[in-house]
């Protein structure tokens, strides 16, 4: 297993987690993964294949850029943009 500097990921899965967006063994993989420890295969499995996949909001539908991870729960909260994208058409919908 390598080491992988934590990007904003972990902060990810911790929002889906408290914000019910997880079920079943997605639960257990998500909390298995921020605990820190090494998931057994099935819940890597799980956390690959649904935990990350099922839940990736996608490229920002504005720039097409991809999405960081600090950015990835806000952007299925936005409409799917990434955080640039979002402030620059929340400004533009402000009267002022
Ligand atoms: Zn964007």
């Amino acid at each position: 297993m390598s080491f992988e500097e934590d990007d904003g990921q972990s902060g990810y899965v911790s929002e889906l987690l408290e914000g019910g967006y997880l079920e079943g063994a997605e639960i257990g993989a998500a909390k298995a993964f921020l605990a820190g420890g090494d998931l057994s295969p099935p819940q890597q499995y799980v956390f690959d294949s649904f935990v990350l996949r099922k839940h990736e909001p996608g490229a920002c539908k504005r720039c097409r850029n991809g999405i960081d991870w600090p950015e990835k729960y806000e952007s299925k909260h936005n409409g799917g943009f990434c955080g640039y994208c979002a402030n620059v058409i929340h400004k533009a919908d402000r009267d002022d």
